[in-house]
């Protein structure tokens, strides 16, 4: 488990370093801005959808390294998804995040999402990581509004 913690580790902070995705969109067809005050997170959330699918994601903030990682592995995560496979990848990645008898995805299972199922231990942390997920599913629900975590 340690093995895995220090892997899962080493994927959040590369993700920091070089985030995925890190620029503003365009040509955009959703965006929406999101906003953690406990921590100070601010992001925005871009999206091209084409019918169902999204066939683009990026995103443009600053915030702490679980905020910003967390960013990154999604939209690596949602690029080619449709809609409804995004929605259900968000509810699966809270309930890792919120549930403690969740069981611990693996990489295989779950790519490196996986990586914030440490981030349970510590909720306060769990807006940070859930922040971008929140303002993407409102960037799709067409509420182009600030999303707070509070
Ligand atoms: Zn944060």
């Amino acid at each position: 488990m340690d093995e895995l913690r220090d892997l899962y580790q080493e994927i959040i902070l590369d993700h920091n370093k070089n985030p995925k995705n890190f620029h503003v969109m365009e040509d955009a067809t959703h965006k929406s801005d999101g906003h953690n005050p406990l921590c100070g997170d601010r992001l925005t959330v871009y999206l091209h959808v084409d019918g169902d699918r999204i066939t683009d994601v990026s995103f443009q903030g600053s915030g702490c390294a679980i905020s910003k990682a967390s960013a990154s592995v999604m939209t690596t995560a949602l690029k080619g998804k449709t809609v409804a496979e995004a929605r259900e990848l968000f509810h699966k990645f809270q309930d890792m995040l919120t549930r403690e008898d969740a069981a611990i995805p693996d990489l295989d299972e779950f790519g490196q999402l996986a990586a914030f199922a440490g981030v349970r231990e510590f909720p306060v942390r769990v807006k940070c990581a859930t922040l971008s997920w929140h303002t993407t599913m409102a960037a799709l629900d067409d509420e182009n509004k600030i999303v707070s975590t509070e």
